[in-house]
């Protein structure tokens, strides 16, 4: 099957009622992963490359893996996206490669660290969305700022200092047109997200539902989504880590999100996690082995085993045989007559 539009892909999760994960990969073992989920569970899935994992695989490696996973698993919808595209060009080279969807992250400047201006973030965004849908491209946008680093990318933060408007959302969706919103409610980026079990204080479920309120038609977007289970950490740990106590995104909030209008969850940190505490459990427990399939293989089903538990909290399980994918081309000829508009004065009719 070719890749898929993820506008195609979120529109099919609105419709079922159920989320959609985006797993990033840098590598082939991560990617083979994902897709062993994905068969297992029968999902459509969302494939994701930071601009970090585009530098460390050299952008060619990457794609072309990504390729022969859609090649190899004809009866799953794959969609390869940016994730957090720091400026157009980033944006446009990913579309050159064959991405079907691209993040604009118009809520920092093109240095990836400093908050831009609200008009800022709507001019470089509205800018992809024209380049973008011209080709068929999704677009996924930010509006608000996400707590955290990761891959050198982030404010930095706890999350809280930019909590997204819901009237500044609105305008964003309005003004861009964007396919998905990502959404700042107090979750960031990295493996250390909140120092308890968070609450409506730390984590703003409320300020998502009323998004969703105002924008139903838009797609909105969980980053930094992790749940960063104890028993991963506990892995790592006794392995010869030294993780200190951190708590992720309850599965119980994602899955609120997911009943108010979240298509896509991002999730790192768990694989990461898993990868790392099966790679550790090998070298730790039989230091004699230096064969890299010896601990790449364990890593592998680690994190096959995180995802495809996801698939299952968030719904997609069951939905890959759901719809036949439509043509890139016939995605922008969609954008081009105004049937794929989002925006909320035009959706709403
Ligand atoms: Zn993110």
């Amino acid at each position: 099957m070719p890749l898929v539009s993820m506008r195609q892909l979120l529109d099919e999760a609105a419709k079922g009622g159920y989320g959609v994960g985006a797993f990033n990969v840098n590598d082939m073992e991560q990617i083979q992963a994902i897709m062993m989920a994905a068969r297992q569970t029968k999902s459509p899935v969302i494939v994701q490359a930071s601009r970090g994992a585009r530098a460390f695989a050299e952008d060619l490696y990457l794609f072309k893996l990504i390729q022969a996973a859609a090649e190899l698993n004809p009866d799953i919808p794959i969609a390869m996206h940016q994730d957090h595209g720091n400026s157009f060009e980033t944006c446009k080279s990913a579309i050159a490669l064959g991405y079907t969807s691209v993040m604009m992250d118009g809520s920092l400047k093109e240095d990836g660290k400093t908050p831009s201006t609200f008009e800022e973030n709507v001019e470089v965004t509205r800018r992809v969305v024209d380049y973008a849908h011209e080709r068929g491209v999704t677009v996924e946008g930010e509006i608000g700022v996400l707590g955290g680093v990761e891959d050198g990318h982030g404010a930095g933060g706890t999350g809280l200092e930019h909590i997204t408007d819901p009237d500044q959302a609105v305008e964003f969706a309005e003004r861009t047109g964007v396919d998905a919103l990502a959404i700042a409610i107090g979750t960031s980026h990295g493996a250390y997200k909140f120092n308890k079990k968070p609450d409506g204080s730390v984590l703003k479920m409320d300020v998502l539902i009323a998004i969703h309120n105002r924008l139903p038609h838009t797609h909105l977007v969980m980053h930094g989504s992790s749940s960063v289970p104890k028993e991963l950490q506990d892995i790592v740990n006794e392995y010869g880590g030294s993780l200190k106590p951190t708590w992720g995104v309850p599965i119980e909030e994602i899955q609120l999100g997911i009943r108010n209008g979240v298509r896509k969850v991002n999730v790192d940190t768990d694989n990461r996690l898993a990868m790392t505490g099966a790679i550790r459990k090998v070298l730790w427990t039989q230091p004699e082995k230096f064969d890299p399939r010896d601990y790449m293989k364990p890593a592998r089903e680690a994190m096959a085993k995180v995802v495809s538990e996801r698939m299952t909290e968030f719904g997609q399980a069951g939905h890959a045989g759901d719809y036949t994918p439509i043509p890139i081309s016939e995605m922008a000829a969609g954008y081009k007559s105004g049937k794929l508009d989002t925006r909320p004065s035009v959706a709403a009719h």
